[in-house]
């Protein structure tokens, strides 16, 4: 689970999430949605401590990962994140870039970083392309490597920062298969996303952001279809 009390991060005089509650719970699916700069990546960054919040606290299975003391290495190494650019290592095989950060991060050998590999490319449904390397494989492929890389180190929790965002539209559903059938197996996430479709789909809970607030959430077809909010509605009549 994660828990979100009371989230401020400041870029500069530029306060960029202005109090930002919110909880989730194992096995829960939150889509985010939002217009550009409201915030939805620097949430998902400080939740993975990629950015440190100015003032706030956050909590992932009730362990304060924001006091000075956590262990960051450690607390980073539960949360999976996949981000719109997949940032795979170009000079490295598919296979290569799973067992990576399994043997140097994780500290696991070999034979069974390359096991636990092979688990996941099968899982993503690229169990026949271990020995390509990036430029080999499509956009749609390279994301659904990514995704494999983050489970390689089994989190409790994955973030998805627009995981769709730059593909070509024909490949954008092998990926959001991908995350359903993670959401299916029960693992806890979060995700950025423009897809309303797989919000109302897959997703437990859809949380409007707007100008560094939650302006709303609740149940995803319930949000999309009868938003609360003027700024809800005025967004969501551009994007559906
Ligand atoms: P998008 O939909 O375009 O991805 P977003 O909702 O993810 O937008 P953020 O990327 O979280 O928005 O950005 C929120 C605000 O914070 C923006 O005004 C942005 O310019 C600012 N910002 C983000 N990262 C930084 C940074 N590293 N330094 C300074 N300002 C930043
Ligand atoms: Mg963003």
């Amino acid at each position: 689970a994660i828990d979100v009390v009371d989230l401020h991060k400041y870029f500069g005089d530029n306060e960029v999430l202005t109090g930002i509650d919110f909880h989730v719970d194992n096995g829960e699916v939150v889509c985010v949605i939002g217009p550009s700069g409201s915030g939805k990546s620097t949430l998902l960054r400080c939740v993975n401590l990629l950015e440190v919040p100015t003032k706030g606290k956050i909590f992932v299975e009730g362990q304060e990962i924001t006091d000075p003391d956590a262990d960051v290495d450690k607390l980073r190494s539960r949360i999976g994140m996949v981000f719109q650019q997949f940032n795979l290592f170009p000079h490295m095989t598919a296979l290569r870039n799973l067992t990576i950060a399994q043997e140097k991060v994780a500290g696991r050998k070999k034979d069974e970083a390359i096991e636990i590999a092979r688990r996941n490319l099968e899982k993503v449904g690229l169990a026949d392309r271990e020995s390509a390397y990036p430029a080999h494989l499509s956009g749609g492929q390279q994301q659904r490597i990514a995704i494999a890389r983050a489970l390689s180190m089994e989190p409790d929790m994955m973030l998805f920062d627009e995981p769709t965002s730059a593909l070509d539209p024909e490949l954008v559903g092998d990926v959001l298969a991908v995350m359903k059938d993670l959401a299916a197996e029960g693992m806890t996430m979060m995700v950025v996303t423009h897809e309303m479709g797989f919000a109302r789909e897959v997703g437990d809970k859809l949380v409007f952001m707007d100008g560094g607030v939650i302006v709303e959430e609740g149940e995803p077809s319930a949000v999309l279809a009868d938003p609360q909010h003027e700024r809800t509605q005025s967004f969501l009549s551009k994007v559906l």
